[in-house]
């Protein structure tokens, strides 16, 4: 069932994704050769004590780590490690929740690491393009499946693949909430958006094919063909405007 939001739960699930992307956006700098994908994440944990919020992945399903950390094949929920150092030329994408007072925020980006080769930078910015298309979906009236049939239709034309094992959601008192929010299909299905719904779209793009498969630590997703990967998420809020509102 999708709950909605009341514009007051609105406006404090906004506090906690200024804390995500403020957080996010501060990771950038640190992305960068030699530093490892723990170094990130204890960053990340640190500043999530600091602006007084919770994390949102460490112990979710068992995530043993504040900040999933994925890097070029690896598709999302990366955990991060000392040894897993960033290189020139790398992409590393950043998947990061909080909890704050009760709501959850959830948001990724991918950053390029030093130098990166110009046809993996056209798979990071597609990708974030995709996202904006998706996000640009998000009006009372149209249908879900809207969003996903933006953000595919959008990066197949670049020959890149959308992943489907892994998809957006609805979000709030709970990091998983319903909808799913899958970044591909048809236009026209799927339930009818409304006001107050909140929505983390997060399209997952490959380069090459769309299978991915899960590494023995549990949790890594890879892209099988190892061609890399790009992930962008955001949340927004749907409201009566027809503009969508981030969170
Ligand atoms: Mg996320
Ligand atoms: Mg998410």
């Amino acid at each position: 069932m999708v709950q909605l939001k009341s514009k007051s739960e609105v406006e404090q699930m906004r506090k906690a994704g200024a804390i995500v992307g403020q957080i996010l956006h501060e990771l950038k700098d640190l992305a960068k050769p030699g530093a490892s994908t723990a170094d990130l994440a204890l960053y990340a944990s640190t500043r999530t004590k600091e602006l007084g919020a919770k994390p949102a992945f460490k112990g979710y399903n068992g995530f043993p780590a504040t900040l999933c950390v994925s890097v070029n094949e690896e598709v999302v929920h990366g955990i991060p490690s000392k040894k897993r150092v960033l290189k020139d030329g790398d992409i590393v994408s950043c998947d990061f929740g909080v909890i704050l007072n009760g709501w959850y925020g959830d948001s990724a980006k991918t950053y390029p690491v030093g130098k990166v080769a110009a046809d993996t930078m056209k798979l990071v910015e597609t990708t974030e393009k995709s996202l904006l298309l998706g996000i640009e979906e998000c009006k009372p009236g149209h249908h879900l499946f809207d969003i996903g049939a933006a953000i595919q239709n959008y990066v197949e034309q670049f020959g890149y693949s959308v992943v489907r094992e892994f998809v957006g959601h609805g979000i709030g008192r709970s990091l998983h909430e319903d909808p799913q929010v899958p970044n591909f299909g048809i236009k026209g299905k799927g339930i009818i958006l409304k006001p107050g719904m909140v929505l983390a779209i997060e399209p997952m793009i490959n380069a090459g094919k769309p299978e991915v498969k899960v590494l023995a630590d549990g949790w890594t997703a890879v892209t099988v063909d190892k061609a890399w990967s790009a992930h962008f998420e955001h949340t927004v809020a749907i409201t009566e405007t027809g503009n969508p509102l981030d969170v």
